[in-house]
């Protein structure tokens, strides 16, 4: 039958083309009217689904009649090249009812170090590797107030990726706060509950100096092809996708195509789609979707509690008035929080020290000190009434006196300068202003500076101060 159905085929098609995707398809066997057929990849079959589905249709009811069947079955290769039994099989001959099962390769066990993931060696086998560090999983990303909501969705959509309301979901929050460890973690509980399915686990970076190399290559087809395949696509730091257009269009269509088949998508962002800039409309509202949750700071308990898990998976103890002096004094971000106590433990090794509350002193001063190094809105108006010689309060206070009002606006521009604050952030800060204002002083900031000489030489010489 098949071979009937081949030479019918290579009447039809070119013959480069069929050498290409008829040859290598192995018949297997033949059961009520339906034919299995072996190919070499899943995207061999959705290749031949998509260009071929017409004339193989015709082929096999020239042969079988009209309750003609085709099944696929898809020979897989792991990633160290030896054969897998794991076939799958998929039903065919009515195209819609065919959605592409999932088809995965499995995993190397491997370390978080990651490959480039898009490789289509030969088309002939697709190999995607999930690029999840099992490392980040949920049993060690510590639950908070600061975390609860992000977390619980998370979970959600390991449970059902695609099937739930959380499509896409967007993790968003500062630096250091957990983003990269619950994205992955979700990764790798879907890979626990659905090895099956089709993980990938990317940058945005990544993506996009793949896709710019897809571009130069003239690949900008297999690059979307590769991306829609996959069942669940993460994708870390998508504020990276602001002002590349190529790069979002791109997106914009992976997106639609995996949302409309009910693949999950998985995104994190160090904004809110709201904050978002240079992103296309289109593409925020699609953000906006699903579910966005924020990682807050977390609070005293859930540092703490970070900590000692952290010190308990080393096999570490430290005393609990030292954990909680740590946890007091590093507030701003979990990284942070674990670099000092990494650096306690290393510290006290290294020197055969014990690990006393004076060295987590020194260390976690050197820390907060480091971090300093990103200047605050209150160190802005600390270092501006200094230097207008009054003190913080009067910066703030609600007189329009003249030098008064300038040393404000000073403070604002330079918080709008040198923060990442909105400006409805700087203005309740400065004195419970509101965004105009900010916005009004910033620009008549602006203008003193080029007009006014004294003027000009504020700017630069709280600039120095700030930046020493
Ligand atoms: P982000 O991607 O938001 O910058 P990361 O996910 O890289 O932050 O987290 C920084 C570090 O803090 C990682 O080592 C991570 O494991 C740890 N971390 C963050 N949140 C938690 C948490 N809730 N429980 C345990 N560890 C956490
Ligand atoms: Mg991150």
């Amino acid at each position: 039958v098949w071979k009937n159905c081949l030479s019918f085929i290579e009447d039809n098609i070119q013959p480069q083309a069929y050498k290409t995707w008829f040859e290598p398809i192995q018949p297997v066997k033949l059961t009520d009217n339906a034919l299995s057929i072996q190919v070499p990849s899943k995207f061999f079959y959705e290749w031949l689904e998509e260009h071929y589905v017409k004339l193989l249709k015709v082929a096999l009811t020239k042969e079988l009649g009209d309750t003609a069947k085709l099944l696929y079955i898809i020979k897989m290769e792991n990633t160290y090249g030896n054969k897998q039994p794991f076939t799958e099989k998929i039903p065919s001959a009515n195209r819609t009812a065919v959605q592409p099962q999932e088809v995965d390769v499995p995993l190397k066990n491997k370390s978080p170090e990651l490959k480039n993931p898009f490789v289509i060696p030969g088309i002939r086998n697709v190999k995607i590797e999930s690029q999840l560090n099992p490392n980040y999983n949920f049993e060690n990303f510590l639950e908070g107030d600061s975390n609860r909501l992000a977390r619980s969705a998370g979970l959600a959509v390991a449970n059902k990726p695609g099937g739930t309301a959380f499509n896409p979901l967007l993790i968003f929050g500062g630096v250091g706060l957990g983003k990269t460890h619950l994205a992955h973690a979700i990764g790798v509980d879907i890979k626990d509950k659905y090895p099956e399915k089709t993980v990938l686990y990317i940058s945005a970076e990544k993506f996009i100096q793949q896709y710019t190399d897809a571009v130069r290559k003239n690949n900008r087809n297999d690059f979307i092809h590769f991306y829609q395949i996959i069942d669940i696509l993460i994708i870390d730091d998508v504020q990276f996708f602001s002002g590349k257009a190529g790069t979002q269009d791109v997106f914009f269509h992976i997106f639609n195509h995996l949302h409309q088949n009910g693949k999950q998508i998985i995104l994190t962002s160090d904004k809110a789609p709201v904050d978002m800039q240079d992103i296309e409309q289109r593409l925020l509202s699609r953000f906006k979707w699903g579910l966005s949750a924020e990682l807050q700071h977390p609070d005293f308990e859930t540092r703490v509690a970070i900590l000692q898990n952290k010190l308990f998976r080393d096999g570490v103890e430290i005393p609990n008035d030292i954990v909680e002096y740590v946890a007091k004094n590093i507030k701003s971000n979990v990284r942070e929080l674990e670099g000092a106590i990494v650096s306690l433990i290393a510290q006290s090794s290294f020197n055969k020290k014990e690990i006393t509350l004076d060295l987590a002193k020194q260390i976690v001063e050197k820390f907060v000190k480091n971090t300093k190094r990103e200047i605050s809105i209150d160190y802005i108006q600390k270092v501006v009434s200094d230097y207008f010689q009054m003190d913080v309060d009067t910066l703030q206070s609600k007189t329009r006196k003249r030098h008064i009002v300038q040393a404000r606006q000073l403070a604002m521009f330079f918080a709008k300068k040198f923060t990442k604050a909105s400006l409805a952030s700087i203005g309740s800060q400065i004195g419970k202003r509101d965004h105009a204002t900010v916005l009004h002083a910033c620009k008549t900031v602006d203008n003193l500076a080029h007009t006014d000489k004294q003027f000009k030489k504020y700017v630069e010489d709280l600039q120095k101060k700030l930046t020493l």
